[in-house]
């Protein structure tokens, strides 16, 4: 019973590293999805089997209702909420991992005196890692889903206070972990993990969240490999590892598409100061254009590329936008798609929701690889993005933009912007490009802009 216990875990930590790698690739994404399901279902069941933890009624009875709750989120959950959901779940995550450690100490009672220096190290990391990932993904989710300020809230002595509170935590584990009889310190240990959640959480603006998301996604896998080591279950370290290390790497892109360091999107609180009211006033006007302008120009254009933003989301906009570019590849133009890594509202949004609309993948370009070709493109197609196109980003100082680098669609022959109104985007920093001689403000939906521009090229 033992080795094949150990056969099916090494098979579902088999099917997690397979599906980690075809994820990498949108082309095979679902697939790697399918088969990191598979993997953690064998995984919990085997467990549950192994451990005479449950009879297989209450297996298949959990495992129906669980089920059911999940298809019932993903199939209800709009794509604009996404990212919120995957916040979520996140904390979950990281909360699981913490109560589950949690109750390995409680079930050694007396016996956890004899507990090795690895099992009371790995228990207190659960412990902080988990409830902190756990507010700290709540807070996340409330920000991106407009239930608190997405701007930083500073406070005095920010960094001295989270100093101080992980510090607490680590002397109070130390301790912990010398007298494991002294059962009270668990559950201060996760007080204090859980207010360093919000404390370290509610300082970063809304600019810098696919930072935390992608951070949170890391702390969520490691606490679980933390719980993995507090119950010697190799296929959880092992999962926990992987969800853990590819949170990092992913983190450190996320970085990297802002230009900003790690510490910097932590403890620096970019934009707190920035208030939309101390932005100039300006009485300037743009110029509006109507669809029959747009198609006009769309017309003649040789070579077009599409931005897309967190507006064609919004709009769920993917699959007539995925037609009009159909129409003018047809009519000879070479038609491509700029994707900012941090374009939407969770990593790899725009992947997702363009793969939805079946749009190939070859024209799906990274913004590094394409941000030199704008200058000899006749025309960059706005839908719904606005953040990752400020040019305030290059120039503005003080804006919570600065410094990310974006695509260079100022450098296209004409920029058309297809938006509803002259509101910001996310960072809430206005936009000059709007005011550039180039741009052509189309007004309206992006569904009911692109529709229409469909049907004008079409007629
Ligand atoms: P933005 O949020 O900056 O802008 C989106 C624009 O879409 C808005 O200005 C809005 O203008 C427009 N819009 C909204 N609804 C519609 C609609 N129905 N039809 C047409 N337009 C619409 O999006 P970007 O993708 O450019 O930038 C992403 C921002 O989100 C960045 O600041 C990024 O840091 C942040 N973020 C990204 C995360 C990630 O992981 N990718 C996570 C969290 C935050 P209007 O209202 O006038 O229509």
């Amino acid at each position: 019973m033992i080795i094949l216990t150990y056969l099916l875990y090494l098979l579902a930590a088999v099917l997690f590293i397979l599906g980690l790698k075809l994820l990498s690739s949108p082309k095979t994404a679902q697939r790697g999805n399918m088969f990191g399901a598979m993997g953690m279902l064998l995984a919990v069941v085997v467990t549950l089997a192994d451990q005479r933890i449950l009879d297989f009624t209450y297996i298949l009875a959990g495992l129906l209702f669980g089920g059911l709750i999940g298809v019932v989120m993903a199939k209800k959950v709009e794509m604009t909420s996404m990212p919120q959901m995957v916040g979520l779940l996140n904390g979950f995550g990281g909360g699981a991992s913490a109560l589950v450690a949690y109750s390995e100490y409680v079930r050694l009672g007396e016996g956890v005196s004899l507990a090795s220096l690895d099992v009371m190290v790995t228990l207190v990391l659960s412990l902080l890692i988990g409830s902190l990932t756990l507010l700290g993904s709540l807070i996340a989710s409330a920000k991106l889903h407009g239930m608190m300020r997405s701007a930083p809230i500073l406070y005095p002595m920010q960094k001295q206070i989270n100093a101080l509170i992980l510090l607490g935590i680590l002397v109070l584990g130390g301790f912990f972990i010398a007298d494991p009889g002294l059962w009270y310190f668990p559950i201060i240990i996760v007080a204090l993990s859980v207010v360093l959640g919000v404390t370290s959480v509610i300082p970063i603006g809304g600019a810098d969240m696919p930072v935390v998301i992608s951070l949170m996604n890391s702390y969520s896998g490691l606490a679980g490999a933390m719980t993995g080591f507090v119950l010697s279950n190799n296929v959880l370290i092992i999962a926990g590892t992987l969800v853990g290390t590819s949170g990092l790497i992913l983190t450190n892109i996320m970085c990297k598409a802002m230009n900003r360091s790690l510490a910097n999107v932590l403890f620096a609180g970019v934009g707190a100061d920035y208030k939309k009211e101390d932005q100039v006033k300006e009485e300037r006007r743009v110029v509006r254009y109507t669809p029959e302008d747009a198609a006009f120009i769309l017309e003649s254009a040789q070579s077009v590329i599409i931005v897309p933003g967190y507006g064609l989301a919004v709009a769920q906009a993917q699959h007539v936008l995925q037609e009009l570019a159909r129409i003018l590849t047809e009519r000879g133009a070479n038609v491509r798609y700029a994707i900012h890594p941090v374009a939407g509202r969770m990593p790899g949004h725009m992947n997702v929701l363009l793969a939805e609309a079946n749009v190939p993948y070859d024209l799906l370009v990274e913004m590094d690889q394409i941000n030199d070709d704008f200058q000899n493109t006749d025309v960059a197609l706005i839908i719904g993005a606005n953040d990752v196109v400020n040019p305030a980003a290059r120039t503005k100082k003080e804006s919570p933009l600065y410094g990310m680098p974006i695509l260079n669609v100022d450098y296209a022959r004409t920029i058309m912007v297809v938006k509803r109104s002259m509101s910001a985007g996310f960072a809430g920093e206005g936009n000059e490009l709007f005011y550039d001689k180039k741009t052509m403000m189309v007004f309206g939906d992006a569904k009911a802009v692109v529709t229409n521009l469909v049907g004008l090229l079409k007629g």
